[in-house]
């Protein structure tokens, strides 16, 4: 490991878009040559009657098989470790939001190349060998800690492994180590600000100047109330287990949607339902494939995360295509009275109130067989007057933007600072009580 430039995998960062394609159809080669060794891939690719030499281009990569969760969890333990279990250096697990953990395995140069993946993305996004860098991931077989541990280290940063929780000494170490790059999930910084504003300190006060926030869905809107409440610069970071973890898609200054490492992935959006790729800028599921993976290929991964391509320039130069924010999980979507919400387009409504905390919950229930809404939100410390006349008010606003929103009515319910549970990593924001039938 000698320089940065190096450390960070700076001439992968700066490809043009003829050196990513031509890239990329060399590496779907190896990489499919590759996953024909997992038993997994090799019975799949026979099922279908395709040999790997039958891969010749990046633009093959729609003849190979999709691999969804389903088809992980079909494969655990082991079914698609493509090498020797003794080069196996490392296994994690996805946090399992949506059910069964699956397990993806990594060789010594696979761990490597992730960290500096992840080094690359904390570059783009301002980060510096001189910043003081706290994480406050989870650490373990979720793949936000050790993963963005390791891209910090790589970039040579100062790295303080704090782990979720305590908030308390969270505070102290970022106060006493001077630090000023964080990682926290988007609902546990909005969590930690709150704490401070209760006890009457200002989260500016602790000089973050960039905040990584990812690991789950969050607006735009929320972003603006963070980088508000703490002065800091919040950059999106996107990734999941199965394609390693963070390290897949990162924001760079210009904060308009995040550059994704096309020299490890190949990039597809599709309509979930026909499985055809959609038209170029339209919303589909996004469909990932490793490049640069020995221990677990994995062909055309449906992530069931909703998002759009950007192929405009960026300011930046980077030439990686961007995704916008995400939507939501396919499986996030929300089926009330027949419409279709996403928790995200509550969530925006929300964030825009000045009033309002960031902490909230959505109830879902049945009364007389009909589907029963109700939003539990925190009143923000700061801008409430106090006042009931104010409440009325904000409650009345709420109903009638949220009508506009979702297209039906939810009750909404503005509640004590503090009183909703709190989240530390991943936020559970929606509680469905409904019984089938
Ligand atoms: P699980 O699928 O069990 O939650 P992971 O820990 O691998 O396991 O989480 C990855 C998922 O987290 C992604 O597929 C995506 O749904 C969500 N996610 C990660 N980063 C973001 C982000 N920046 N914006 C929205 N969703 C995100
Ligand atoms: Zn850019």
């Amino acid at each position: 490991m000698t320089d940065l430039s190096e450390r960070i995998g700076e001439r992968f960062e700066k490809m043009s878009r003829d050196e990513i394609a031509e890239f990329q159809s060399e590496a779907l080669q190896t990489s499919v040559a590759q996953a024909a060794k997992s038993p997994w891939f090799a019975a799949k690719f026979k099922e279908m009657g395709l040999e790997p030499g039958d891969i010749k281009s990046r633009d093959d990569v729609v003849k190979l098989p999709f691999t969804t969760k389903n088809d992980l969890r079909l494969s655990y333990p082991a079914q698609m470790l493509a090498v020797d279990p003794t080069e196996v250096i490392r296994m994690h697990t996805s946090s399992g939001t949506t059910g069964k953990p699956t397990a993806i395995f990594h060789t010594r140069q696979d761990v490597s190349n992730w960290a500096e993946l992840m080094a690359r993305s904390l570059y783009i996004a301002g980060a510096r060998p001189n910043d003081v860098f706290q994480n406050m991931s989870g650490y373990g077989l979720f793949t936000g800690g050790l993963g963005l541990h390791y891209g910090a280290e790589r970039l040579g940063m100062w790295v303080i492994p704090a782990g979720p929780g305590n908030t308390a000494r969270q505070i102290t170490l970022i106060r006493d180590f001077h630090v000023t790059v964080v990682h926290a999930t988007p609902s546990y910084a909005m969590h930690v600000a709150e704490r401070m504003i209760a006890e009457g300190d200002d989260p500016k006060s602790l000089g973050i100047k960039i905040a990584a926030l990812g690991a789950e869905p969050y607006t735009e809107e929320m972003r603006f109330k963070l980088q508000d409440l703490y002065g800091f610069k919040a950059m999106n970071s996107y990734g999941l287990s199965e394609m390693n973890g963070p390290g897949v898609a990162f924001e760079c200054p210009y904060q308009n949607g995040m550059h994704l490492w096309e020299d490890s992935y190949i990039v597809e959006i599709i309509n979930p339902q026909t499985l055809r790729p959609v038209p170029e800028g339209e919303i589909g599921e996004l469909v990932l494939t490793t490049l640069r993976r020995a221990a677990m290929p994995i062909m055309r991964y449906r992530t069931r995360d909703l998002t759009r391509l950007i192929t405009e320039k960026c300011p930046c130069g980077r030439q990686h295509v961007r995704i916008a924010r995400f939507v939501g999980r396919s499986d996030d979507m929300l089926i009330i009275r027949g419409v279709n919400v996403f928790p995200s387009q509550i969530e925006e409504v929300l964030m825009r109130h000045k009033w309002l905390g960031g902490n909230y919950i959505i109830i879902l229930t049945k009364a007389a067989a009909l589907d029963q809404m109700t939003i539990k939100v925190e009143i923000s410390r700061d801008g409430f007057d106090g006042t009931v006349e104010t409440l009325r008010k904000l409650r009345g606003d709420l109903q009638r933007q949220l009508k506009e929103q979702i297209g039906f009515t939810a009750n909404v319910e503005v509640v004590e600072p503090g009183s909703l549970p709190a989240s530390e990593g991943k936020a559970k924001r929606v509680i469905d009580e409904r019984t089938a039938g």
